[in-house]
């Protein structure tokens, strides 16, 4: 038998910190006050809607563990709301 080597296609780690969609930082409060233990205030996210079009490009593995950063929540939501014509 040949030697065992680590899966060359092992995927990279979740950091729950990074935005799943560019890799920058998400700035989530809530992760934040988790990692420093010091109070933080109401994360941005908390009046973001992530719409189900935005959440569907997160990877599977990323779902419910990594925050998309502000940049790529407001970016998608402007893309896809068009329906305001003639306001
Ligand atoms: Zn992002």
């Amino acid at each position: 038998m040949p030697p065992v080597e680590p899966a060359p296609s092992a995927p990279a780690p979740i950091s729950p910190e990074r935005c799943p969609l560019c890799g920058a930082d998400n700035l989530c409060a809530m992760e934040r006050e988790r990692l420093t233990g010091e109070a933080q205030p109401p994360c941005w996210c908390t009046g973001v809607t992530f719409g189900a079009a935005l959440l569907e490009r997160v990877p599977e593995p990323a779902r419910l563990r990594a925050c998309i950063c502000p940049t790529c929540a407001r970016g998608a939501d402007r893309s896809t709301e068009g329906s305001t014509p003639n306001a």
